[in-house]
């Protein structure tokens, strides 16, 4: 009998309608089922372990644990936030960007799957022991990654100082020694560097965009730029050579149209070997330029 009231409720996934709509059995299999058929099951597998605390290998090999009423309510009210459209990853409070646990909250934008293109770029163009700098690090997703690797030496820039702070707690967590300095793009940064990477705001003001999924819950300050999104690019590439050893590179992530007009300021800088790149979806993504001095 049951069985046959579960095989009704997955038929009824129209949430307004909310036939059985809380967790009756306290089962951890039956949490992972009512949750994965309202979420999905990437995200029932992402919530379920966080709220229960359990791995996903128990998910599928404990379902008979017993959960207590606590975690049940705690899950239906995640699972809720979740489908009013917040971000999975400020509901469990981290997320994996080139396999690093980072800690995120809503003073940060989410790292994205496509920037960790970012990080294999760089990797390709910076010696082994090079001087990094990322500019409007938030998390510090990037410039954790980057010093993960090739034994660079990485600094990390923000105006913001709640990103900061949250950039300084990932970089604990994952146990790398970051320089973290607050500033306004190049204002309060010293010295050169081998490359200059960035993911700045550069989203229009009025784009739509703006208006659906994650984006409605991250910062605008770290999303948003004047200028038709180009503002903050336009700082991070114009300003880029007075910190650049010559041969030095800068790797930026832009909007899906503006390419064009981050070549031209490439080109208008005076910088070498442009080239671009787009990321997993065919998306124009990355531009990057190297300085020999003029
Ligand atoms: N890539 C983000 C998006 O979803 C924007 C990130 C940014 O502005 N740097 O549009």
């Amino acid at each position: 009998m049951f069985k046959y009231i579960k095989l009704i409720c997955y038929a009824n996934l129209d949430l307004k309608t909310p036939l059985c709509s809380t967790i009756t059995d306290h089962e951890l299999g039956d949490c992972f089922d009512w949750t994965n058929a309202r979420l999905g099951a990437d995200e029932a597998i992402s919530l379920v372990s966080h709220v229960l605390g359990v791995s996903f290998t128990e998910l599928h090999t404990n379902r008979d644990r017993i959960v207590s009423e606590a975690q049940v309510e705690q899950l239906q009210i995640a699972v809720r936030r979740r489908l009013r459209g917040e971000p999975i990853a400020y509901i469990v409070g981290s997320q994996i960007f080139h396999n690093l646990t980072v800690k995120v909250t809503p003073d940060v934008l989410i790292p994205r799957f496509e920037t960790e293109l970012l990080i294999d770029i760089v990797v390709h163009l910076t010696p082994e022991g090079g001087c990094i700098l990322d500019l409007g690090t938030g998390s510090g997703a990037i410039a954790i990654a980057l010093s993960k690797m090739n034994q660079y030496r990485v600094k990390a820039v923000d105006n913001d100082p709640n990103a900061l702070e949250v950039c300084a707690e990932n970089c604990a967590l994952n146990e790398v020694a970051v320089e973290i300095i607050r500033s306004n793009w190049y204002e309060n940064v010293d010295g050169s560097f081998d490359t200059i990477v960035s993911n700045p705001p550069y989203v229009a003001p009025h784009d739509p965009h703006l208006n659906k999924g994650d984006l409605r819950y991250e910062p605008r300050n770290a999303l948003v730029a004047g200028g038709s999104g180009l503002a903050h690019l336009e700082k991070v590439i114009l300003g880029a050579p007075e910190h650049l050893r010559s041969g030095g590179w800068v790797v930026v992530e832009h909007g899906y149209d503006q390419r064009e007009s981050v070549l031209t300021l490439f080109q208008n800088r005076g910088f070498d070997q442009i080239q671009q790149r787009q990321d997993y979806a065919g998306i124009p993504r990355i531009v990057w330029g190297q300085w020999n001095g003029r």
